[in-house]
């Protein structure tokens, strides 16, 4: 029974299984405390109200659960950051407006009680609009009804995991994602399943993907680009303390968030890598560094490096508009074997700099993320006024660990 047997690959990651007793609901809103406040009500406003049908196929009991309601909204800003505050939001967690702080309490409040683990079940959120489709399912807004936590929630089809035999992958993603606590990265709250589908609780970044920002501005400006290249920094250099290399960095893999920053997602290549090596072929070509580009031969090996390779690609693509090797495919392999590429003229020297020293065909050589962080280019445009740096905020946000845990 195909099913069966794939019911029993995620049975361990079951934290509750079908979606009954919806009112069952565990946290009341009258328990909230004070800090709690949904984040819909201070930073959105209700506009129309639309159903939106989830359940395609499947019993009458989830249709009923499934066919939720909730009120799109539209984001009204009330006082847009200045880009060096953006940096610093992203970067600290103590420098936060009121609204993100309140948001980040009751995520806390509802997902991060040690003692009471959630169970989760789909009759516990009203599903709101579409947000996107991925390769192997769709996200929806959705709020969280009794605590009025706004999310996305993301359903994936059990069977198209299996066909697509990326079972493995999206465990690794769970695992890998849930454990993480970093304002540059994507959270990801919980989980839960039912017969046919696993869904997944993920922050929501209400400012979309990067990847059609940098396509609706052709190229960022340099300030811009070095506060985001700051902030990858410092969320990469969380991760590697970690021991986990991310593997797929590009800006179809960030996300935005309300103010601007950036949020690392999709770790479904990410690997745990306790031993510091690792020898699969996988990621996408453009942002793939030469020594993940050698299949088969005795020196594949890689370690966390690669995603310093990927940062200087993500840097150029910032700046230039397009990757340094984008080519035909035989064309932009030879060419990242080589590092055959030229930054442009209109790219600033500090900049130019920083891209070289990222992108250097003996992993060990590359520029460390700390220095990364300390670099002129990030340096320049990342100081605020009062003389403060997003960065150092950013490293010391990461290298704290706890501090966003
Ligand atoms: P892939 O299957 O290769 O991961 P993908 O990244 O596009 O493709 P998803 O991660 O499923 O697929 O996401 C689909 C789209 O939904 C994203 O491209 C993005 O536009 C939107 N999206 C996903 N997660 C969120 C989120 N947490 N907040 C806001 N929008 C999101
Ligand atoms: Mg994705």
């Amino acid at each position: 029974m195909a099913t069966k047997t794939l019911e029993s690959r995620f049975e361990h990651l079951t934290v509750n299984d079908e979606n009954e007793a919806p009112t069952a609901t565990i946290l009341k809103s009258k328990t909230a405390p004070a800090g709690a406040i949904p984040t819909l009500s201070s930073t959105q406003a209700r506009t129309n109200l639309v159903k939106y049908p989830l359940q395609v196929t499947g019993d009458s009991k989830q249709n009923v659960a499934s066919i939720a309601t909730i009120t799109t909204t539209t984001t009204v800003p009330t006082h847009p950051p200045s880009p060096v505050r953006v940096a610093l939001q992203a970067a600290r967690e103590s420098d936060e407006s009121d609204e993100s702080i309140r948001s980040r309490a009751t995520a806390k409040y509802f997902f991060d009680q040690p003692q009471a683990p959630k169970q989760f079940h789909l009759g516990m959120f009203e599903i709101g609009k579409p947000l996107g489709k991925g390769k192997f399912g769709r996200v929806y807004l959705a709020r969280e009804r009794s605590s009025g936590f706004v999310c996305a929630l993301k359903v994936l089809h059990k069977s198209e995991l299996q066909q697509g035999k990326v079972e493995k992958q999206v465990r690794r993603e769970i695992e890998i994602q849930s454990n993480l606590r970093h304002p540059n990265i994507l959270r990801l709250f919980g989980h839960f399943h039912d017969s046919k589908r696993v869904f997944l609780i993920l922050e929501f970044a209400g400012k979309g993907e990067l990847y059609k920002h940098l396509r609706k501005e052709g190229r960022f400006p340099e300030w811009k680009a070095a506060q985001y290249i700051a902030q990858m920094a410092a969320a990469l250099k969380y991760l590697h303390k970690k021991h986990v290399m991310h593997r797929d960095i590009k800006p179809e893999n960030i996300l935005v968030g309300i103010h601007g920053e950036i949020k690392i997602s999709d770790f479904g290549w990410s690997v745990h890598a306790p031993n510091n090596r690792r020898q699969t072929m996988c990621g996408t070509l453009d942002y793939l560094p030469p020594e993940m580009l050698k299949p088969g031969s005795s020196d594949n090996f890689y370690n966390e490096k690669v995603d310093l390779w990927s940062l200087g690609v993500l840097t150029y693509e910032f700046l230039v508009g397009e990757a340094p090797f984008e080519d035909t495919t035989i064309m932009t392999q030879r060419r990242i074997a080589r590092c055959d590429m030229k930054v442009p003229s209109f790219v600033s020297s500090e900049a130019r700099d920083l891209i070289m020293r990222l992108l250097v065909l003996d992993p060990e050589k590359r520029i460390p993320l700390e220095d990364v962080l300390q670099h002129p280019w990030i340096v320049k445009h990342c100081v605020t006024k009062g003389g403060e740096r997003a960065f150092e905020r950013a490293s010391s946000s990461s290298s704290r660990g706890s501090s966003s845990e």
